[in-house]
């Protein structure tokens, strides 16, 4: 599977299909080393805008997949397309069904009273050997306001390999990123509604709608009051990005102003300098800080924002000097800035890297 991942609007994405998502699962339960899975949908996009640990808790998720349309039809606009949607309710019902033939165990978390545990007994009817751990509905309440003591008392004692947290987004994402680094849940994947899916509390729309893509029209038309609000910021927020890809691919590009006369002697500052030249170049960095030149680059392509942001994660500060208008443009729409800051010169990234 392909590590770096596609950054759309401040969000990666990795671009896997449904059986190298199932396979990454597998692989990462057998590791014992705790991962969280995002389904992000254009929603997550809309909301990660407004929301900096929305945007952390993206950034920093082990895998996120592509829950819906919207990104993948965006994708193709700001680099290499994704191989397709994932969704989190089909990947569900599908990780239950490999989960019984490799022997790992699943709890299903969330949901109102008593569907969590309708949903896990509706699949273990459809798949005997399938080892379910448990299941719980945790009284609503915000997230700050949940009983993380007990729920985390009771994984501890069910010990899953996959969680199925389904809080709602971006809630359940939240709770999984609050506890991935102390609990010991192999796989913790957020799945929204699907839990009611499964359990048949909420019907899916029908396959004919879904693959005419139209599958946020029947949700919105079988639940209109709660859905209106969030489906009208969608469509605003759609026609922004639309906007904005148009202005970034017919627009020109203003390089920045290059001061050359005294570039600083960044080692003696502790900083590691690269040139942005292509994405094969890019450094295993030894520094703790990083300033990458952007100089030469006139627009950086979705897996190669990946690429820069999986090097931020790997030092402890990552700084982009010398930004063009049009990159500069797009950073400041997808709020990439407080994962990859910019500067427009020597001083002001060093001031950045502190
Ligand atoms: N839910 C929950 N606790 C909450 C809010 C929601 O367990 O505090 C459950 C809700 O019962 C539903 C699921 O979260 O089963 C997903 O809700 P929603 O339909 O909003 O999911 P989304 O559309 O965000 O994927």
């Amino acid at each position: 599977m392909q590590k770096t991942p596609f950054v759309l609007f401040g969000v990666p994405f990795h671009n896997v299909t449904f059986e190298e998502a199932i396979q990454w699962t597998i692989d990462r339960v057998r590791s014992g080393r705790p991962g969280v899975i995002a389904t992000v949908n254009l929603d997550f996009l809309v909301l990660a805008q407004a929301d900096p640990e929305l945007r952390t808790v993206l950034r920093e998720a082990d895998l996120v997949i592509a829950d819906g349309f919207p990104p993948v039809k965006l994708a193709p606009f700001f680099g290499p397309p994704l191989k397709g949607r994932v969704t989190g309710s089909d990947i569900t019902p599908m990780l239950a069904e490999r989960a019984e033939k490799e022997g790992i165990s699943i709890y299903g978390l969330g949901a109102a009273e008593g569907v969590a545990a309708k949903a896990m007994e509706v699949l273990k009817k459809r798949h005997p050997n399938l080892k379910v751990a448990g299941a719980w509905s945790p009284p609503y309440a915000p997230l700050e306001q949940m009983e993380h003591a007990e729920i985390l008392r009771r994984l501890d004692e069910a010990k899953p390999d996959i969680l199925f947290t389904a809080f709602g987004a971006p809630k359940q994402d939240k709770f999984n990123h609050m506890h991935v680094k102390t609990w010991n849940v192999p796989v913790a994947i957020g799945i929204g509604g699907t839990l009611d899916f499964i359990a048949g509390v909420q019907t899916r729309a029908p396959v004919w709608v879904q693959k005419l893509q139209c599958e946020w029209l029947w949700r919105w038309g079988t639940n209109p009051k709660r859905l209106t609000k969030r489906y009208a910021s969608n469509i605003a927020f759609l026609m922004r990005a639309v906007w904005l890809t148009m202005q970034l691919r017919l627009g020109r590009n203003i390089p920045a102003a290059v001061d050359s006369s005294a570039p600083p002697h960044w080692a003696e500052h502790g900083v590691e300098y690269h040139e942005f030249q292509s994405l094969e170049k890019l450094p295993e960095i030894s520094a703790a800080k990083v300033v990458v030149d952007l100089r030469d680059a006139e627009w950086l392509e979705s897996n190669e924002i990946g690429a820069l942001l999986e090097l931020s994660k790997r030092s402890e500060k990552t700084v982009l000097l010398h930004a063009g208008s049009r990159i500069r443009k797009l950073w400041e729409f997808s709020k990439l800035s407080d994962g990859l800051p910019l500067a427009s010169n020597c001083t002001e990234a060093l001031a950045l890297l502190g």
